[in-house]
């Protein structure tokens, strides 16, 4: 995607003493004159930053201003062991509130509305993300965190909540216990916005129809800010990215290549704008595309499609690369399966084995046909067959927080 010349002006005002303010630039930088970097192919020769760099940089060494001027840290967890730790300025959390406010606007959220937020607060970016924008904004937030599903349909009926701020996992699972207690009527629930996660078009459906809201997909990752830095509109399901505040490029995950706009590769993003930590050329691992063109809604800011998956969750079974969005779009494709599934993957006899469970309202022989029909669409479209078998609805694992699909055993 081209660089705006008011991003190039961003990013060399935001390399101006880089170095000096920081010792992480200085040593990722070694040997570069940032002042060299002119244009947008000079700052294409920039090496990434990754996720492993920050973590080095533990507990403050990501810092890029004195430390009174930091008046705020978040982390992202990592599941292996050492977390990375964010600071945040003033004006970074100010910046953050501005882009969370514009994404409610972008969802039609107005100061009439009641938000009720069930991501968690703390260390982790979410809870708060969603409240900074909801009160910048000046609708009503409802800080309730995760968990205790009595008390949130309470909450939820009691106060009148419009706006379902969540994972999808749980949003699924209050959707099905709002079904199940039989009082959507009495709830005043409009919209859905979504966050963190990567959902199948089929969960969406359900948590759609069973809700009967509009639902929204909002994007951003701890490291720059946290949710946020995107949503779609009305218009259609792809994100527009405020870039105002981050760059975007997609980039082949094996090569680190940049891919032309339209294909498919790994999200990089640099903030334009942060000053605690700002991260150049981060990459995400997170899989999409930049969407080409303008989106019919009039709004200037690209747009990025919902993300199909992470480049280190890929898996090889019997020698094919397999993404969990290509197994999610299989499923939907199966006429019969619901959006609720498991893979296990196992090693028994020398070969590799795929068990996929759905599930579905379907018992006996019309189950059995179910499960035929899914092995031959894995068979067509990844040229692998699996086992798939269909449990009954509610069987497998809700979760508050992101729902593990994929269970590797082989190692
Ligand atoms: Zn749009």
């Amino acid at each position: 995607m081209e660089m705006t010349p008011e991003q190039l002006a961003a990013i060399k005002k935001q390399f101006v003493n880089l170095k000096e303010r920081s010792p992480f630039y200085a040593k990722k930088f070694e040997g570069i004159d940032l002042s060299d970097i002119q244009t947008q192919a000079d700052f294409e020769k920039l090496p990434f930053s990754e996720k492993a760099d920050l973590r080095d940089a533990y507990p403050l060494g990501l810092a890029a201003v004195p430390p009174e001027k930091i008046v705020r840290i978040h982390s992202s967890s990592g599941t292996t062991g050492t977390p990375v730790i964010i600071p945040y300025t003033q004006k970074d959390v100010d910046d953050w509130a501005t882009m969370f406010a514009r994404c409610y606007e972008y969802a039609g959220v107005t100061p009439e509305d009641r938000v009720h937020i069930t991501p968690g607060y703390g260390l982790w970016t979410a809870g708060i993300g969603f409240q900074l924008g909801c009160e910048k904004l000046g609708a009503m937030a409802i800080p309730m965190g995760p968990g205790n599903t009595d008390k949130q349909l309470k909450m939820m009926e009691d106060l009148q909540s419009t706006v379902l701020c969540g994972t999808s996992s749980y949003a699924l699972l209050l959707a099905e216990e709002i079904e199940k207690r039989g009082i959507r009527d009495k709830l005043a629930l409009k919209k859905g916005i979504i966050g963190s996660e990567r959902w199948g078009e089929k969960m969406r459906k359900r948590i759609g129809e069973e809700l009967g809201i509009e639902l929204y997909d909002i994007y951003g990752l701890t490291e720059i800010y946290g949710p946020g830095i995107g949503i779609n509109c009305k218009a259609d399901s792809a994100m527009h990215i405020w870039n105002d505040f981050v760059y975007v490029e997609v980039i082949d995950p094996e090569t680190g290549e940049l891919v032309p706009d339209g294909e498919s590769g790994e999200i990089v993003l640099t903030t334009l704008q942060k000053e605690g930590a700002p991260l150049i050329r981060f990459r995400t691992h997170d899989l999409s595309r930049i969407v080409p063109g303008e989106c019919s809604c009039g709004s200037k800011h690209p747009r990025i499609d919902i993300i199909t998956g992470r480049t280190d969750d890929m898996v090889k079974v019997k020698g094919v690369n397999m993404f969990p969005a290509q197994v999610e779009e299989i499923i939907a494709f199966t006429d019969g399966a619901s959006s609720e599934y498991q893979v296990m993957i196992d090693h028994l006899d020398g070969k590799d084995i795929m068990t996929v469970f759905f599930e579905t309202e379907a018992t006996g022989e019309e189950c059995t046909r179910i499960e035929e029909n899914m092995r031959l669409l894995f068979k067509g479209k990844l040229g692998m067959s699996p086992n798939p078998k269909g449990v009954p609805i509610g069987y497998l694992p809700r979760s508050e927080k992101k729902t593990k699909r994929i269970f590797d055993n082989r190692y």
